[in-house]
């Protein structure tokens, strides 16, 4: 139990009451509200969690259970989706998450689970020392053997969660620093290469700068380039953001490209964030935002480019799922559809309840792996229900967080990232080398 901390926020940017006015109770949020479908509590609402804002801007104090439940928002935006009345609840929670890690004493394990997240997740080259013995770890099948011993339902259940969660780790492929463009040059584009995907999803990128070469880009991927913040920003670690977004403007500005293409849900809506994340700094701030109005999704970018290379026939159903940072964050939700659909004889399914997030929700699902593992069942069930061959997604986390919840069912379902779809249509690949990966 942590003191109560009074006043719940500070004077510097708390939760503005000027946005949490534009709230008005209707209540249209809550069954588009992950944690309010699984609990049914108000408190564990949209509206609910707005209420809390409002009494701590008044001088309620910050409590361990005002902080439960704003930890157990998934900042999935579903909300914001939802609300007829515009409430910008994105902007209401970072400011809460920020005031919450500023000044809310988490337990001494809380702390040290969390400091190994962002001691190691947001570094490519840590994750990477990382990669060959955990490569071993799952050849070895010494994880198979642990579970059916029941050791590893003896670890803590967020280091389980973690072990769970780890994909299977094939060989690394790089992404050269240029990727020439295919034919005529229309774009010199910038391409984010991300932590956990450039280690654990080296095919993705690969994939990734094929498909826009294809499509007539010069595809630059900075070598040097570092995390984007995504995490930090996210979990309200705001100066760490703020230090990730300043290096990422440098890199790509001293790249020079004309936009910033990213192909990770997540990393795509913290990057169009910087503007507002470097507000108060009067030598970025500008700049921030420019750079904001590069940053393009992968999808976004090819339907706004229209298509150049053929697509080849791939004859398979692919059920679509909407990253919540995608859909709900960025709004991008017809241009992966329509690149998908321009593919011949692919069908595109539509999941049931897709306005849910799969709990995945950047480290949701380690620091809460209860409600993730809830939610990660409930889309399983929905991705199955489609009858589907394929599930293609455009975030790495989303991919292994229902690829954990379809084993814990004995089910296994191929899945790909959306550049690897449209990578095998343009390379005229046999369908088969998407849907053997399973
Ligand atoms: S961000 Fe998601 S989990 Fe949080 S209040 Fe909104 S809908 Fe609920
Ligand atoms: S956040 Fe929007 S939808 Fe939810 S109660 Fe407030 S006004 Fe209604």
């Amino acid at each position: 139990m942590a003191d109560n901390i009074a006043p719940a926020f500070d004077a510097f940017h708390p939760p503005e009451q000027e946005l949490i006015d534009d709230c008005v109770h209707c209540g249209f949020c809550l069954p588009t509200c992950p944690t309010y479908v699984l609990w049914g509590e108000e408190m564990d609402s949209p509206r609910g969690r707005i209420y809390l804002m409002e009494i701590g801007l008044q001088g309620e104090t910050m409590n361990d259970e005002m902080v439960r439940h704003f930890d157990r928002c998934l900042g999935c935006m579903a909300c914001v989706t939802s609300c007829p009345s515009g409430v910008q609840y994105d902007k209401l929670i970072e400011a809460t998450r920020q005031q919450v890690e500023r000044r809310y004493p988490r337990s001494r394990r809380d702390r040290a689970f969390r400091a190994l997240i962002f001691r190691l997740f947001p570094y490519p080259r840590r994750l990477r020392l990382l990669r060959g013995p955990l490569r071993l770890y799952q050849r070895s099948r010494l994880g198979t053997l642990l579970r059916r011993a029941g050791l590893l339902d003896r670890l803590p259940v967020r280091m389980s969660a973690m072990e769970r969660l780890l994909p299977t780790l094939g060989r690394m492929e790089a992404v050269p620093a240029v990727t020439p463009a295919v034919g005529q040059r229309r774009r010199r584009v910038g391409m984010l290469t991300g932590c956990v995907q450039r280690v654990f999803f080296p095919e993705v990128n690969a994939a990734t700068a094929r498909v826009l070469a294809a499509d007539g880009c010069e595809v630059v991927a900075p070598p040097g380039q570092r995390c984007c913040g995504a995490l930090s920003l996210h979990a309200g670690r705001e100066a760490e953001a703020q230090a990730f977004a300043r290096a990422a403007i440098e890199t790509f500005e001293a790249a020079g490209t004309d936009q910033v293409v990213v192909n990770a849900a997540g990393c795509g809506s913290a990057m169009k964030e910087y503007g507002h994340l470097l507000r108060d700094d009067p030598e970025l701030a500008d700049r921030a935002a420019a750079f904001s109005a590069k940053v393009r999704d992968l999808s976004e970018l090819l339907v706004e480019l229209g298509p150049v290379a053929p697509r080849h026939p791939l004859p398979i159903t692919v059920a679509w799922h909407d990253a919540c940072h995608l859909g709900h964050a960025q709004g991008i939700r017809a241009q992966p559809r329509k690149a998908l659909a321009a593919i011949p004889g692919l069908e595109v399914r539509e999941i049931g309840e897709a306005e849910i997030c799969c709990g995945s929700a950047g480290i949701y699902n380690l620091v809460e792996p209860e409600p993730a593992t809830e939610l990660g069942d409930r889309k399983a069930a929905s991705v199955l229900a489609t009858g589907a061959d394929l599930l293609v997604t455009s975030n790495p986390g989303c991919l292994m967080q229902i690829r954990t919840a379809l084993e814990r069912r004995g089910e296994r379902l191929a899945m790909a990232h959306v550049a690897e779809v449209l990578d095998a249509a343009v390379q005229g690949a046999d369908p088969r080398s998407l849907l053997d990966r399973r």
